[in-house]
């Protein structure tokens, strides 16, 4: 059928726990749902090795296995799942068109937005260049291409905690550079960085400038409580320096707050509602402190279960 023709009760945006969990409970409840999946299926966590914090798997479970097992658990009950960026969201009479990037249009009677966020680069010169040559936003990916080399990775929060640790397994040696003197990272991710030998932790210290053409040789540090510069030699260097929400493509339709977050809760009735009536928000898109896959999870569900209510109403 043409995409343009069918028309759903709800459209997802979003594949990470929060999109997945809504497509759960929409299907379950008798709903025609369909997820668009975006440019990284599954979200965030395919990009960490292990996740040791979802209940349910005593001994962790690989993020990618996670998430394509939440991805089989929607379609198994009759969920579609579409592969596609969307670029708008249209108002089209009492319904919504959630327009993709192929030109496609999803009519549909409700929207989730569960686009979770985007990874924050340092806006260095040469970064976007060398990427694929050095540089890098995912250990997880790329870690087994720098078996024996020299490695670093910038951030202090758990992500970058845990790609030092898994380049680790690979690399000879690891700097973690960090532009505080103490990690954000919780207690077990800060232990596991201090007790292995590999990682070198570089304190109070910024990434200033990356060096190499055809691919990074070398960066500069800088120290800044000293000012003191230093040239590394590197092979790798992976940006773990926190995100930013995916809601761009949402400016001028729903209320948003400074950092890019979606306000949620505007009608008291509807925790999960944007500003919009029919328009919910769930996980990392919407501005919460936690940022956790169960949290986000968590409120796809409140999400579905809100936007079920509404289309009752
Ligand atoms: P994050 O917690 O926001 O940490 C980002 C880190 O990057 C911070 O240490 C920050 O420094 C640093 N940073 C930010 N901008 C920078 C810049 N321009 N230059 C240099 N450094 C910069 O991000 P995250 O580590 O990606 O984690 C995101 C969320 O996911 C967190 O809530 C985290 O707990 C969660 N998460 C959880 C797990 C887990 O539970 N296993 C795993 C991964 C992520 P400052 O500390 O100085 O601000």
């Amino acid at each position: 059928m043409n995409e343009s023709k069918r028309k759903y009760d709800v459209v997802i945006i979003g594949s990470g726990p929060a999109g997945l969990t809504a497509g759960i409970y929409a299907v379950r409840a008798g709903l025609k749902a369909v997820v668009a999946s975006g440019d990284q299926p599954g979200g965030q966590l395919t990009i960490t090795a292990v996740v040791e914090n979802y209940p349910g798997f005593p001994n962790g479970i690989g993020g990618i296995k996670l998430m394509m097992d939440m991805q089989k658990q929607v379609e198994n009950l009759g969920g579609e799942i579409k592969q596609g960026i969307v670029k708008k969201i249209l108002k089209i009479q009492k319904n919504f068109g959630v327009k993709l990037k192929n030109n496609g249009i999803l009519e549909t009677k409700t929207v989730i937005v569960a686009t979770g966020s985007k990874a924050r680069w340092l806006g260095i010169e040469k970064e976007k260049e060398l990427i694929g040559r050095g540089v890098s936003g995912c250990a997880t990916c790329d870690g087994m291409f720098f078996g024996d080399k020299v490695v670093a990775v910038t951030g202090g929060g758990n992500t970058a905690c845990e790609e030092a640790v898994f380049l680790s397994r690979f690399a000879k040696k690891v700097y973690l550079i960090h532009r505080r003197n103490e990690l954000r990272a919780t207690k077990i991710e800060q232990k596991r960085v201090f007790e292995n030998k590999k990682i070198e932790v570089v304190w109070s210290t910024e990434v200033k400038e990356l060096l190499g053409d055809e691919k990074l040789e070398k960066i500069k540090i800088v120290n800044n409580k000293t000012g003191k510069e230093r040239i590394i030699e590197i092979d790798g260097l992976f940006v773990a320096i926190g995100s930013d929400p995916a809601t761009k493509f949402l400016t001028g339709l729903v209320e948003m707050e400074k950092t890019g977050h979606i306000k949620v809760g505007v009608d008291k009735k509807y925790s999960t509602m944007t500003s919009v009536d029919g328009i919910f928000g769930a996980g990392d898109c919407v501005n919460n402190a936690y940022k956790q896959g169960i949290v986000a999870a968590g409120m796809g569900c409140k999400a579905a279960l809100d936007m079920e209510r509404w289309l009752k109403e």
